[in-house]
């Protein structure tokens, strides 16, 4: 193993992953950020998406829903809006989520928050996609 760093990741539910991981790739608000050990420092925001790390040589997903990531000193701490390790998502629940926003945003009206309405689409597609569903 080339080694490894510390990944955190801290919602407001509390702490959903402390691991020891050998890689990871996070959704940066300026595009997907890769982290090897021993990285230099740096923040950065958050999109909605997907976390990929690898374990103990397996790959790994969570879904998160914007936050920031601090890297420093050989670790990475993700502060997460939401955030769900791929075993603990509920598909059928991001699913319903899914086709709510579809049906706002195909029945537009003047009172549709559409902004709103796309946030919980991209939410619900992160989810499923980290629970390795077809979106
Ligand atoms: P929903 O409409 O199903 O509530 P949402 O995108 O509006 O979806 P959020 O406001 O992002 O939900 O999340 C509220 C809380 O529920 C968070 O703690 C989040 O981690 C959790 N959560 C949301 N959807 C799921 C899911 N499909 N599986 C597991 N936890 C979920």
């Amino acid at each position: 193993m080339a080694g490894a760093f510390s990944l955190q990741i801290v919602s407001p539910e509390g702490n959903v992953l402390k691991e020891e991981v050998e890689f990871v790739i996070l959704p940066g608000e300026a595009g997907e950020l890769g982290i090897l050990p021993h990285h230099t420092a740096l923040i950065s925001g958050l999109k909605i998406g997907v976390i990929r790390y690898t374990l103990n040589s397996t790959v790994k997903r969570a879904a998160v829903a914007g936050g920031f990531v601090e890297v420093v000193d050989n670790s990475a701490i993700v502060l997460a809006e939401t955030a769900e390790l791929s075993e603990d998502i509920d598909i059928a629940r991001a699913m319903e989520a899914k086709e709510r926003a579809q049906k706002r945003l195909a029945a537009l009206s003047s009172d549709t928050d559409v902004q709103r309405a796309e946030l919980a689409l991209r939410r619900a597609i992160a989810r499923l996609s980290a629970a390795g569903e077809k979106k």
